[in-house]
């Protein structure tokens, strides 16, 4: 675009020019280049175009003073921070000038491109609710769970529309559709005319007669209900399920926002789960644990038998391979892990105490393995 003239300079006076001045001017120069004088001559009609826009401005004492303190710009929102901007040398603090001039001067060139179209069709907002889940219920999941959701649904009565059935549309009278209104505005540098949404239709352009008895005319209503939700294998404590669709219904006719269902997993009294794997303390009599035995393990699926092999030490753990929790997102599953604790016998007997103090001189050193091997340590430590 070619580089505009100064308006003073179109029209031929100074900047002090007073308003009879100008307007002599302006006559003068308007019927030099008018059209009927010059027919075909572009040069002349865009010369007369300059002198009328230049008058139009410096005529109206509110848009000459915008027009002197900010020159072309005034006029010209779509300018951004660049270019003249930096003319403006006292503005320089406020970053994007084109804002500036926007909330000032909405009313020229078209200021409307921060807000946005009320008529395009929005998603609605997502929504978080909580469900509480046994540990098996995670574990395997659970079909039709149900949740209690509270949203924003298509009215059923309008179908959406906001409109009572029957009824339509109809274009709004303040602003005759256009969906703005124009205003005179007081501001530090004078009275301006300012743009902003039609107050009467919120900027849509057209309202409702008879609203929707339902919906009062929003066109989507509150609703309370139960869902059913399926949960998937493997979920865990603290993790957040997104339901695409379940939230609230858009707007305009746009899409659904999605629910987010967050889990709580209840603990359960003896499955301990880590990531994906499952563990299990198991209690065993110290005979078991000296004679090995077969013991029952109970897992997710179910109860397994286990051989625990002699001389088991409290404390060991043992891998169920792939008897843990199914992976959420790829195949396969975790393990279980079984940690034998060998418990001591208490309140014994005087035969109790007497026979275990006879098999107790039985025994030798070969037995403990571990008692000797400390006590050897422990005399090579206290040698000298
Ligand atoms: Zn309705
Ligand atoms: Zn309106």
């Amino acid at each position: 675009m070619a580089e505009k003239r100064d308006y003073y300079e179109v029209l031929g006076v100074s900047k002090s020019a007073s308003a009879e001045e100008l307007k002599k001017a302006y006559r003068k120069l308007a019927k030099q280049y008018h059209p009927d004088l010059h027919p075909d001559d572009k040069e002349c009609e865009a010369k007369f175009k300059e002198v009328n826009e230049a008058y139009e401005v410096l005529s109206n004492a509110d848009k000459r003073a915008k027009y002197d303190q900010f020159g072309h710009a005034a006029f010209d929102s779509s300018m951004g921070g660049g270019g003249e901007a930096g003319g403006f040398g006292g503005f320089s603090g406020f970053g994007d000038m084109g804002d500036i001039f926007e909330s000032f001067f909405g009313g020229f060139g078209g200021g409307s491109r921060r807000s946005s179209n009320p008529n395009a069709p929005r998603r609605g907002h997502d929504i978080e609710t909580n469900i509480v889940l046994e540990f098996m219920e995670a574990c395997k999941g659970k079909k039709d769970a149900k949740i209690k959701i509270t949203h924003m649904e298509s009215c059923p009565e309008c179908s959406g529309s906001g409109a009572a059935p029957g009824t339509s549309h109809t274009t709004c009278s303040q602003c005759r559709g256009t969906g703005t209104v124009t205003a005179q505005q007081r501001t530090p540098f004078g009275v301006m005319q300012t743009q902003r949404a039609c107050p009467k239709c919120g900027g849509k352009g057209k309202t409702i007669e008879t609203p929707c008895k339902k919906c009062s005319g929003a066109g989507r209503v509150r609703v309370t209900e139960e869902k059913s939700v399926d949960i998937p294998a493997g979920i865990n404590d603290g993790q957040t399920l997104r339901v695409p669709g379940g939230g609230d219904a858009g707007t305009n006719g746009g899409p659904s926002g999605d629910l987010m269902l967050n889990i709580t997993v209840r603990p359960d009294p003896i499955f301990e789960r880590d990531g994906y794997d499952v563990w299990t303390d198991i209690p065993i009599t110290f005979t078991q644990a000296a004679l090995g035995d077969e013991i029952i393990v109970p897992t997710i699926d179910g109860k397994v038998k286990y051989t625990v092999p002699a001389g088991t030490q409290t404390g060991t753990v043992f891998r169920l391979r792939e008897k843990g929790i199914k992976h959420c997102q790829r195949s396969g599953r975790g393990d279980h892990y079984v940690k034998v604790n060998v418990e001591i016998p208490k309140n014994l007997t005087k035969e109790q105490e007497k026979l275990l103090r006879e098999f107790d001189k039985s025994l030798e050193k070969k037995n403990y393995a571990k008692r000797e091997s400390f006590f050897d340590k422990l005399k090579e430590k206290f040698k000298q």
